[in-house]
């Protein structure tokens, strides 16, 4: 169990996180130096969906992409000049099959992905591969890539998944600075789940499930959490943290391995925004 690279679920929010001084941030930037230094980071990001099959990154530079609009100029600034991961995604392609997997030149680091490894790996020295979400594919789909994809974490690298567990940016302005209660009851339900492996209870959702369809919304932001779910080791630890519902968001992040690595971070994380 010692021999597994831990690997993390990472709520990123909005893109100002990542320059603003917030208790979320905060705790990346604290947690990053604790964690081993990965060979490779492979990173599944909401921000990139494709049909028919899972891409990747391609190439030795991928380029910085600013997905958003209507931000401050410095955000457009931001760059994670990492290197790429070629190499990885031969590996990946082994584990998911050749057919199943797009080595994408035309995409790159986009907000889901320097947004969390900007705070947790500022250096951008480890290689990373991004991957993207196939649509196609229904939440079991993800969850099985995800299993597919666990012996990676035995080889060095480190998978980090980054999305929103709670995500509607249709009821984001409505809900904004509140915690209504449903959220609140339907994070908590994620989090059992996540922590007792309850598999079903993340993939399979009931139609007539109304906190369940208001909280996952388009999908696109709370599938990642499948891939580090997926690819857990037997009997491993999984701890949350930032662990904060604020209207129709939630900034909750996951770190399955050493529980340890979180000592006096997870306090921190549960200050207020403000404080
Ligand atoms: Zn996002």
């Amino acid at each position: 169990m010692d021999t597994l690279t831990p690997a993390l679920f990472v709520g990123h929010g909005s893109p100002m996180t990542t320059i603003t001084d917030n208790s979320e941030r905060r705790a990346l930037t604290a947690l990053g130096p604790r964690l081993p230094k990965p060979e490779a980071i492979l990173c599944i990001t909401a921000h990139w969906e494709t049909h028919g099959a899972t891409h990747v990154t391609a190439g030795p530079a991928p380029r910085t992409i600013h997905d958003f609009r209507g931000f401050p100029p410095e955000l457009y600034q931001v760059r994670y000049p990492a290197p790429g991961a070629e190499a990885l995604a031969s590996r990946i392609a082994e584990l998911l099959g050749s057919e199943r997997l797009v080595c994408d030149g035309g995409w790159g680091y986009d907000h889901g992905v320097w947004g969390v490894l900007q705070p947790l790996f500022p250096d951008a020295d480890i290689p990373v591969l991004a991957m993207s979400l196939d649509r196609s594919i229904d939440p079991a789909g993800h969850l099985e890539i995800g299993r597919k994809l666990a012996p990676l974490r035995g080889e060095g690298v480190m998978i980090v998944a980054s999305g929103n567990i709670v995500h509607n940016l249709s009821l984001w302005r409505a809900l904004a600075g509140s915690r209504p209660d449903w959220l609140v009851r339907f994070q908590e339900r994620i989090n059992a789940a996540v922590t007792t492996g309850d598999a079903q209870a993340l993939t399979c959702f009931a139609a007539d499930d109304e906190a369940a369809s208001a909280a996952i919304n388009s999908g696109e932001h709370y599938l990642p959490l499948l891939y580090p779910f997926g690819a857990r080791g037997e009997g491993e630890a999984v701890t949350a943290f930032n662990d904060s519902v604020d209207g129709a968001l939630s900034m909750t992040s996951y770190l399955f391995g050493d529980a340890s690595l979180l000592d006096g971070i997870v306090a921190m994380a549960t200050l207020p925004a403000s404080a």
